[in-house]
C-alpha cells in the first residue's frame, strides 16, 4: 500500500492517518522520496523545505494521536509562489523579488495551517502570473509530467504538475484569466476557480485585483470542495471578500438526472483543435446518459472576452506593480547616483519581458487620452459579456465548454508569439470576466495526453458545481489515470 499513496485523495489519506496505517511523518517522507527521485525531471517547486515539512509532520502526529485533528492535519500541500508564505521567500517567479521573505502568511495558508495541513514548498509560476505555460518564469520552466517535452500550462504549471507527477496531495493556484483551470486540464488533474470573493486575496501578489481568485488543484472534485471550505469566507483584510453562499446542496440524490447543461456555441469555433472536441462532446454524451438535458446556447459576446481580459489585466497589472521599484522589496541596483536611477535600472533588469510588455500595454490603456478609448471602453464590454453569463443561468443550470483549446503543447512552441500564447486563455477568461465559478475536470485523452472539460456556473453556485464535479467522478475514471514517470 505504501507505494500508491501519492494516487489517493484526501479523503482516503486521511482514513489512513487517523486508523494509524501510517503517520504524517511517513506520509511526508514518501512524497519528499518521490520529489527526490523525479523532481529534477519536472521543476514544479521553486522552494521546499524537508525538515520543516517533517518538524510540521511531527506535531500532526500528535493532533491525531490526542483526537484534536481534521480531515487535512498531517497532509502536505504546495502553494503557488506568489501566495505569501512567511517561512518560504516568496518570488512571484521573478527576479525583482528574488530573495523577498513576507512577514506575514497569505489567509488561505494561515487557514490551511491551522488546520495542521503541511506546507512543503513553494510552486513555479510565469513571473507574476502573466503567462499559459510557466515558461515565463525566472526560474526556468516546468515540464508536464505527461510528457517532458510538454508545457504544464500556466501560468500556476508548478502547483499543477506538483499534484499531477504525486509531489503533492493538493495545492493551491491563482486563477486571474484561466491559471489555475487551464495548467489542471493540461495536467490532467482537477482544477477549480471559485466565484470572485469566495476566498480571501489577503497574501496573494496582486496581478489583476478585480479578475484574481486563489483555487485549488486536487485529485477529484470531493477534495476541491474540502479545501474550498477551509480557505473560503470573509476575511477583515480583504474588503472584496464575502466568503460562499450558505446554500446546502443535497448531494445523496442523483443530480445529473434533469440537470440543464448549456453548449455555448462560440466556444466549439475553429479554435478548438478537432480531437479535444471529440473528446469534450463524448464528455457531454456521458452527461445526457445520466439523464442532463443537453441544449445548444449562443453567447455572442464571448469573441470580446480575449481583447477585454487583454486590457484589464495589464491596466491593472500596471497600477499594482509600480510598488517593485527596487527600494521596497527584493531586487535593487545598486550602481546608481539618484533615486530615479534606482527604479529604472531595478525595473529594467528586475522584470522580464512578458511583464514590462503588460506594464506598457496597461500603462498605455490609462493614460489620458487613451483611457476613454481602452479601458473605459473594455469595463463597458466587460458588463456585457457579464450580464450575457449572468442571463443564460436563468436557461440553463451549467455550461459545459473545453478547458483550453488544445492538449499541452511543445515546451517553446508559443513563446516567439504573445498572440498565440493569449490565444489559449479564450475558453477560461469569461468567468473570470463575470466573476463567476468554473471548474475543470478530466474528461479522457487525445494521444495520451489529458483533456479537461469546464464547467461553469452562476455566480455563488460553487457548491452546486462542485457537486456536479463529484457526482460526474463518481461514475466514471478519467479522474483516476496518472503519468507514469520514470
Ligand atoms: N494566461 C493568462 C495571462 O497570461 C491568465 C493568467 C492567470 O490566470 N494568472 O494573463
Amino acid at each position: 500500500m505504501l507505494n500508491s499513496l501519492h494516487n489517493k485523495g484526501i479523503k482516503e489519506l486521511s482514513l489512513l492517518l487517523s486508523d494509524k496505517t501510517i503517520s504524517s511523518v511517513e506520509l511526508v517522507t514518501y512524497f519528499f522520496d518521490r520529489i527526490d527521485k523525479y523532481e529534477s525531471q519536472i521543476h514544479s517547486f521553486i522552494s521546499m523545505d524537508k525538515d520543516y515539512a517533517i518538524d510540521k509532520a511531527i506535531q500532526a502526529d500528535k493532533l491525531i494521536h490526542r483526537k484534536e485533528s481534521n480531515i487535512i492535519t498531517g497532509i502536505p500541500y504546495m502553494v503557488k509562489d506568489n501566495i505569501s508564505t512567511k517561512h518560504f521567500e516568496t518570488t512571484a517567479g521573478s527576479k525583482i523579488l528574488d530573495g523577498f521573505s513576507s512577514n506575514y502568511d497569505a489567509t488561505v495558508v494561515k487557514n490551511l495551517n491551522e488546520h495542521g495541513a503541511i506546507l512543503i514548498g513553494k510552486g513555479n509560476l510565469d513571473e507574476f502570473a502573466m503567462g499559459s505555460s510557466t515558461e515565463n518564469s525566472a526560474f526556468g520552466a516546468t515540464k508536464n509530467p505527461w510528457d517532458l517535452s510538454r508545457v504544464p500550462g500556466g501560468s500556476s504549471g508548478g502547483p499543477a504538475a506538483a499534484v499531477s507527477a504525486g509531489f503533492s496531495v493538493f495545492s493551491l493556484g491563482s486563477d486571474t484569466g484561466g491559471s489555475v483551470r487551464q495548467p489542471a486540464s493540461l495536467c490532467g488533474i482537477t482544477g477549480l476557480k471559485p466565484s470572485y470573493g469566495a476566498v480571501s486575496r489577503y497574501g496573494l501578489i496582486a496581478f489583476g485585483s478585480s479578475l484574481d481568485q486563489i483555487g485549488p488543484f486536487t485529485r477529484n472534485a470531493e477534495d476541491s470542495k474540502l479545501i474550498l471550505d477551509i480557505i473560503s469566507g470573509k476575511d477583515e483584510y480583504d474588503s472584496t471578500s464575502r466568503g460562499l453562499s450558505s446554500e446546502i446542496i443535497d448531494d445523496e440524490t442523483n443530480i445529473l438526472n434533469g440537470l440543464k447543461v448549456g453548449l455555448p456555441k462560440e466556444y466549439f469555433s475553429e479554435y478548438l483543435d478537432e480531437k479535444v472536441k471529440d473528446s469534450v462532446m463524448d464528455f457531454v454524451s456521458f452527461l445526457s446518459d445520466q439523464g442532463a438535458v443537453i441544449e445548444e446556447v449562443s453567447l455572442p459576446h464571448t469573441d470580446y472576452a480575449l481583447s477585454v481580459y487583454y486590457i484589464l489585466a495589464p491596466s491593472e497589472a500596471s497600477s499594482n506593480l509600480s510598488r517593485y521599484d527596487g527600494v521596497k522589496y527584493g531586487y535593487s541596483e545598486n550602481e546608481v547616483d539618484n533615486m530615479w536611477e534606482r527604479i529604472e535600472k531595478s525595473r529594467s533588469n528586475g522584470f522580464g519581458l512578458e511583464v514590462k510588455r503588460r506594464i506598457m500595454l496597461g500603462t498605455y490603456s490609462l493614460s489620458s487620452g487613451y483611457y476613454d478609448e481602452y479601458y473605459g471602453k473594455a469595463e463597458q464590454a466587460r458588463q456585457i459579456i457579464k450580464s450575457e453569463l449572468n442571463d443564460i443561468f436563468t436557461k440553463v443550470d451549467i455550461l459545459v465548454t473545453p478547458t483550453s483549446p488544445s492538449t499541452a503543447f511543445k515546451l517553446g512552441e508559443k513563446l516567439s508569439d504573445p498572440m498565440e500564447m493569449y490565444a489559449n486563455d479564450i475558453m477560461t477568461i469569461p468567468a473570470n470576466i463575470a466573476g463567476i465559478p468554473a471548474i475543470s475536470i478530466p474528461s479522457s485523452q487525445v494521444n495520451g495526453l489529458p483533456v479537461g472539460s469546464q464547467l461553469v456556473g452562476p455566480y455563488m453556485g460553487d457548491a452546486k458545481l462542485l457537486v456536479i464535479a463529484n457526482q460526474i467522478q463518481q461514475l466514471t475514471d478519467w479522474h483516476l489515470s496518472n503519468p507514469q514517470l520514470s
